[in-house]
Order: C-alpha cells, then sequence, then structure tokens
C-alpha cells in the first residue's frame, strides 16, 4: 500500500475540520451544559447527541473484536460509501475500479463526486479475478469495491481472489459486508490488522433489522477513521438512532434467531421456487436474498405487483437479464409469493397439463 498521505486528498489532508461545541468539551464531569446553544428544556431531544457515538461503539468494538478506534459509525453505509470517495479521490482526474454488476450507490457516489467508475465484468458464476482488477487500474486508481455477498447476485466472493488484491493494490480495498450476517464464510474483518489498506463495511439495515434508524459501520485503521471522522458532518449520527441501536445491542441474541430462521426458509422458498414453470434458474446465494432467472422477468414482476408483492426485477442489470431478486421475508409471506406464483398463468399451465 502507498502511504495513507499520498492517497488521500491534498485538500482533506490540509483540512482543519469543524470542531463542534461537543467536541470540544472534553468529558470531563459537567451537569450544566452553556456551550452548544441548546434549548435547555428537556424534550427530551434538546442536546446534540456524542458526535463521536463513543458508548455505540463501546458495545459493538468486542462483538466484532476491533477496537474502537477502528470503528466509524455513519448514516447508513450510504455515508461511509461517500465519505471514502471525498476522503481518496480528486474530482476528474482519480479513478475507481469496482466488479460488475454490483451495489449502484459505488458508480452513483463515484458519479456525483466526479470520478470515473471503471468496472471489472465478474464470470458466469459471478466471480472476479484480483488480476483483472489490476489490470484495470492504473497510478491515479484509489480505490477498489468488492461486494461480498454481492448484491444483486447473493453470492460470496471468492476469498483468496480478495486476499490477492489486498497484498497487490497499492490503494484502498473496500469490502461491503452488507450481507456477512447470512454467510458461513469468515468475515474480513479479521483481515484488518494485517491489511490497513482495507476498509470492510457492515449496517444495521439488513440482519440487525433497523433499517429505519439508518446506521451504517466502517471499519479500518485507526489512522483512515480518523480522516472519515475529520470530513463527516458534526452530528451524523442522530440521538434516537445511537439510543435505538444501543438498545438493539442488548438483543443481540434475536439477531441470530432471526438469522437461522431466514435461513431456513432461504432454502424452502428455494425449494419451492425451484418446482415453477417460470423459474430458470437460481443462482447460489449466501444473503438473505436470492437472484433468479425467470421467463419473463417484467411479466412475472408486474404480476406480482397486481397481488401486492413487490420484488426486485433486475432484468437491466449487467448479467442479471430476466432475473428477479427475492428478499426472503416471513413464513407466510413466502408462502403468499409461492402461492401467487403458483396462480400465474405459466405456472398454472403445467397443472393443468397433470
Ligand atoms: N451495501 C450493500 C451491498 C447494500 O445492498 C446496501 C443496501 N441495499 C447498502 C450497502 C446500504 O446499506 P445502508 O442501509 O447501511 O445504507
Amino acid at each position: 500500500m502507498k502511504p495513507l498521505n499520498e492517497l488521500i486528498r491534498p485538500n482533506i489532508q490540509a483540512l482543519k475540520p469543524y470542531s463542534s461545541a461537543r467536541d470540544e468539551y472534553n468529558g470531563a464531569d459537567a451537569s450544566i451544559f452553556l456551550d452548544a446553544n441548546e434549548n435547555p428544556y428537556n424534550t427530551p431531544n434538546n442536546r446534540y447527541p456524542d458526535p463521536l457515538q463513543r458508548e455505540l461503539k463501546k458495545l459493538i468494538a468486542p462483538i466484532k473484536h476491533v477496537n474502537a478506534e477502528q470503528i466509524f459509525l455513519g448514516n447508513g453505509s450510504d455515508e461511509a460509501i461517500d465519505l471514502v470517495f471525498r476522503a481518496f479521490c480528486r474530482p476528474g482526474i482519480d479513478n475507481v475500479v469496482a466488479i460488475d454488476p454490483t451495489y449502484g450507490m459505488y458508480q452513483v457516489c463515484a458519479e456525483i463526486n466526479d470520478i470515473n467508475y471503471r468496472k471489472v465484468l465478474l464470470d458466469g458464476d459471478f466471480q472476479f479475478k484480483a488480476s483483472d482488477m489490476l489490470a484495470a487500474s492504473d497510478e491515479n486508481t484509489k480505490l477498489m469495491f468488492l461486494c461480498s455477498p454481492n448484491n444483486p447476485t447473493g453470492n460470496n466472493l471468492k476469498r483468496a481472489e480478495i486476499l490477492e488484491l489486498l497484498d497487490k493494490f497499492q490503494g484502498i480495498v473496500i469490502v461491503d459486508e452488507a450481507y456477512a450476517d447470512f454467510s458461513e464464510e469468515p468475515s474480513f474483518l479479521k483481515e484488518l490488522d494485517k491489511h490497513p489498506n482495507l476498509i470492510v463495511l457492515q449496517t444495521f439495515s439488513k440482519a440487525w433489522g433497523c433499517a429505519a434508524i439508518r446506521l451504517g459501520i466502517a471499519f479500518a485503521s485507526p489512522e483512515i477513521i480518523r480522516i472519515f471522522n475529520k470530513i463527516k458532518y458534526p452530528y451524523n449520527v442522530n440521538f434516537l438512532t445511537q439510543q435505538e441501536a444501543i438498545h438493539m445491542m442488548q438483543r443481540h441474541y434475536e439477531v441470530q434467531q432471526w438469522i437461522t430462521s431466514l435461513l431456513n426458509e432461504r432454502k424452502r422458498l428455494i425449494k419451492e421456487f425451484e418446482k415453477l414453470k417460470c423459474c430458470r434458474h437460481i443462482y447460489p446465494t449466501n444473503a438473505n436474498f436470492f437472484l433468479t432467472k425467470v421467463t419473463d422477468a417484467k411479466k412475472i414482476y408486474d404480476y406480482l405487483v397486481s397481488k401486492g408483492i413487490i420484488v426486485r426485477n433486475r432484468t437491466n442489470v449487467t448479467l442479471c437479464k430476466d432475473c428477479l431478486r427475492i428478499t426472503i421475508g416471513t413464513r407466510p409471506e413466502n408462502d403468499t409469493l409461492i402461492e401467487a406464483l403458483k396462480k400465474y398463468p405459466e405456472n398454472k399451465e403445467n397443472e393443468d397439463n397433470v
């Protein structure tokens, strides 16, 4: 890896960050706060939240086996995705490399930040080669984006290729693990200490069941986390979100139960899906969704909408022609989906012929 100060944008390196009232207060015992122009009457949301979410990070660190200084918390992992561009990529000059297809926000953030986004096509098994990513890069490539399990394909990327990229790429490698709780593969968090160029993204939006509170996590070296803290909005994670996440940490065991039942449901739903005449293929998945190639994605999507069931039509995504992405729901939801599909004309034909 190049030295961090060669990767970081010069203006960010030189930036003197905004210092909020609660940054300057050093946490010494105090009971009267006349420093932040807040309303003193307890609404109870009258006080600014902790800008560095210290209490929450203290709870996350032992669960994830990292130090609190290796954690950045943001308004969804989408905030962290935007911050990596703003921290490392010079608009109009630098570029990034990403697998294709993958989560759409990497490209959107690249374009918002005026950064050239280079795509490396996955193979027929939705896998990539580190050598292809490196071949697509040049001296201005600052970041590489990997997503494992990948969205929308659902599969884990090959660990050996990710490790090779971490070893050989001179810039930052982002491994988005939004769906890793549903996978049996070990997380790349274990690699953080060995690879200073690694950023791992996780989120409270999936297995943790908290998409509404908007809380994402970036794990990286303390040096990289300090850069994020320097450029983030002062109070980027609001008080209600911090409180709710602290509360959720106490429900850790329930998260494990949800994961187990969603994995059982995934198995069951896929088995049922395979029997449908409209289903051409189901791609292997390590996530809380699966990608399926169907006879006509648009028609089936519209049919399901007419039944009040919304899945994701991915037919316009690279390598995903006529594919639907289906999130695993509760057992009754999955049953309703299957029952609706059994009544889809093409599937009924099957029945009528028996
Ligand atoms: N990464 C991936 C791979 C995702 O699929 C998503 C959400 N669909 C995100 C990140 C964003 O998650 P968050 O809700 O934490 O912003």
